[in-house]
C-alpha cells in the first residue's frame, strides 16, 4: 500500500470501545471515568473509552472459565492446533488493519507495524504447531509397585496484561503458548493502544476459536488491570510492562489467590564493543538500530554503549552518521523508520532524563535533547557522553531514543559496567576473540546475550528460550520451553498389589 492509501484508510478508520467477551463485542459498564486514545503523531483524540471495572473483568473471567472447562482444555491437541493455525492465517490476512490501528494509536510507522505483525504471526504459528507436542513423563518408580506418570495440564484462566510498545507482538507472545497449552485468556491491553487486541479477539472468533477462549477487556491499569491481577479465579498472570507495575503484580497475587505470575519487565541493556570489532561491516548501523529502533521504546534496547576507550571517538561518530534515519517521521509514510514517542507523558519523561543528565555534566554528542515543536510528540535520537555510573540515564530505563556511552580499558571493567544495573534482560558484545567471547557469555548477567562478529539479523524470538535475570522479571519466553510457563505438572500414581 502506498502512503496516500494508508492516509486514506486512516481517514476512515473507526475504533471499538467495547470489551470483546464470549465471542462478541459487549459494552463495558458506564463509568464517570474515561480515557482517550490519542494519535501521538498529531496530538488528536481518536476515541474515548470507559475506564472499565471489576465487574467487566469478572464477566470476562467467568466466560473464560466456562470456555476452559467446556470447550478448550479437554479438546484434542490436534483440534487446538488447527484452530490456532487458522487464527494465525486470518491475522496475517488482516495485517494492514492491525498495522494501521497500532500506527494510529502508538505512532509506530506502518511499515514497521507490518514487520511486527509478521513476527507476531510467526509466534502464533510456532505455538499452534506445538499444541500437539506437549508430552508428559513416566517416573522411574519401582515397577513392582505400579506406574507413576507426570501429566502436563493447562492452568485454567490466564490473565494477560500488556504494554503499548509492541501491542501485537506482546499480546501474541502471551496468548500463543497459553492457548496452545489449553488455557483460556483474558487480555488487558494498554490504554495507549487497546484496539489491535480487540481486533485480535474478533479475528480469533472469526477463525473458529470457541467463544470465550480469547477475551479482551480494555481499560485503565488501576481499574481493569488491578481487577484482573487480583481476581480469585485467574490461575496465572502474564505481565509485560514496567518494573514498578510488575512489582505490583506480585503484591496482587499475594493479596488474592497466590496465582503464579510471569513477569517480563524493564531493561537497561548493555552493548560492549571491543577494539578488534571496529572494522566489522555494518557495526555502526547495528549499534544505532539496537537503541533507536521503535523510537527507543524497546525493552531490550541496547541503551548503554560500553566501548573500549581507544576506539570510542570513532564508534560514536559512526553512530552519529547512522542515526539520521531514526528521526521520527510521519507514521503513515511508507518511508518512515521511526515515528513519535507514544504519548505526551513519554515525551516529558524522555526529555526530563536528558535534561537531568546534562545538568549533572553529561555531554550531548548527538541531538538537542528537546522535543520537536508541533502537535505531535517527536523526539530525535540523543547520544550522551561523559556519563557517570550513578546517573539516572545510566541506571534507569528511559524508554526513548537515548544512548549513554561509557568507556573501559579492560575486560573486567567492561563486565563490571555491564552488570552494574538492577536489570538483566539482554546484552550484546562485539568481538572476534573466541576466548573473550566464551568468558563473556558466562560472566554477563542477562537472559539473552548476543556475541557478535557480524551485523547479521538476530534469530526470531520464538526460536529460542530465554528468561530475564535480576529485576527484569522471570518466566521463560520462546522455544518449546516457552510452553512450560503455561502448564502445570500433575503426578498420577497407579499402585497395584
Ligand atoms: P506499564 O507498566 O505502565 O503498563 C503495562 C500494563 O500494565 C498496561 O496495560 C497498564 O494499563 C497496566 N497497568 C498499569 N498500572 C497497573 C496497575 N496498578 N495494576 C494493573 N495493571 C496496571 O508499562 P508501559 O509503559 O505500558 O510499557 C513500557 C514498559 O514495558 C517498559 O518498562 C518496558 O521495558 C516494558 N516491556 C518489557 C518487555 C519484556 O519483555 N521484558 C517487553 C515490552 C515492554
Amino acid at each position: 500500500m502506498s502512503s496516500p492509501q494508508w492516509r486514506e484508510r486512516a481517514q476512515h478508520s473507526s475504533f471499538k470501545t467495547d470489551g470483546f467477551i464470549g465471542g462478541r463485542y459487549v459494552p463495558l459498564r458506564p463509568s464517570e471515568r474515561t480515557f482517550d486514545t490519542v494519535n501521538p503523531a498529531t496530538g488528536e483524540r481518536l476515541a474515548t473509552f470507559p475506564a472499565g471495572s471489576a465487574e467487566d473483568v469478572d464477566s470476562a473471567v467467568k466466560v473464560a472459565r466456562s470456555a476452559f472447562e467446556k470447550h478448550w482444555a479437554g479438546s484434542a491437541p490436534e483440534y487446538r492446533k488447527q484452530c490456532l493455525l487458522k487464527f494465525a492465517a486470518l491475522v496475517e490476512s488482516r495485517a494492514a488493519d492491525f498495522a494501521l490501528l497500532d500506527s494510529l494509536e502508538m505512532g509506530k510507522p506502518v511499515k514497521m507495524a507490518l514487520g511486527e505483525l509478521a513476527l507476531a504471526v510467526r509466534f502464533l504459528r510456532f505455538y499452534a504447531e506445538s499444541a500437539d507436542k506437549v508430552y508428559g513423563e513416566v517416573a522411574p518408580t519401582d515397577p513392582a509397585r505400579g506406574l507413576t506418570l507426570t501429566l502436563r495440564e493447562p492452568y485454567g484462566v490466564v490473565g494477560a496484561i500488556v504494554p503499548w510498545n509492541f501491542p501485537m507482538m506482546l499480546a501474541c507472545m502471551a496468548i500463543g503458548p497459553a492457548l496452545a497449552a489449553g488455557n483460556t485468556v483474558v487480555i488487558k491491553p494498554s490504554e495507549v493502544s487497546p484496539s489491535s487486541a480487540l481486533l485480535l479477539a474478533e479475528v480469533a472468533t472469526a477463525a473458529g476459536l470457541p467463544d470465550g477462549v480469547l477475551n479482551v477487556v480494555p481499560g485503565l491499569g488501576a481499574t481493569v488491570g488491578a481487577a484482573l491481577a487480583l481476581h480469585m479465579d485467574v490461575d496465572k498472570l502474564h505481565f509485560t510492562g514496567s518494573t514498578t507495575t510488575g512489582r505490583k503484580m506480585l503484591e496482587y497475587a499475594g493479596q488474592s489467590n497466590g496465582k503464579s505470575v510471569m513477569l517480563e519487565v524493564g531493561g537497561k541493556s548493555p552493548q560492549i564493543v571491543f577494539r578488534e570489532a571496529v572494522d566489522i561491516p555494518g557495526l555502526a548501523e547495528s549499534l544505532a538500530a539496537s537503541v533507536f529502533f521503535n523510537t527507543g521504546q524497546v525493552c531490550v534496547a541496547r541503551s548503554r554503549l560500553l566501548v573500549e576507550e581507544s576506539i570510542a571517538d570513532e564508534i560514536v561518530s559512526g553512530i552519529r552518521a547512522a542515526a539520521g534515519v531514526y528521526s521520527g517521521g510521519d507514521p503513515l509514510d511508507e518511508r518512515s523508520v521511526c515515528g513519535p514517542v507514544a504519548s505526551r507523558a513519554q515525551l516529558q519523561r524522555v526529555t526530563a532524563y536528558v535534561d537531568g543528565a546534562r545538568k549533572s555534566g553529561a555531554e550531548l554528542a548527538l541531538g538537542t535533547g528537546a522535543g520537536r515543536d508541533g502537535d505531535g510528540f517527536f523526539f530525535d535520537p540523543v547520544v550522551l557522553r561523559r556519563v557517570e555510573p550513578q546517573m539516572a540515564v545510566v541506571r534507569e530505563e528511559i524508554f526513548g531514543p537515548v544512548l549513554a556511552v561509557s568507556t573501559f580499558k579492560e575486560d573486567d571493567a567492561a563486565v563490571t559496567l555491564a552488570n552494574s544495573t538492577a536489570f538483566g534482560l539482554a546484552a550484546t558484545a562485539w568481538t572476534r576473540d573466541l576466548d573473550r567471547a566464551l568468558k563473556l557469555a558466562r560472566r554477563i548477567d542477562a537472559g539473552r546475550i548476543e556475541i557478535r562478529a557480524a551485523a547479521a539479523p538476530r534469530a526470531s524470538i520464538e526460536q529460542y528460550s530465554a528468561e530475564p535475570f535480576r529485576g527484569s522479571g522471570h518466566g521463560v519466553v520462546g522455544g518449546m520451553r516457552g510452553l512450560e510457563a503455561y502448564v502445570r505438572h500433575k503426578a498420577v500414581e497407579f499402585i497395584h498389589g
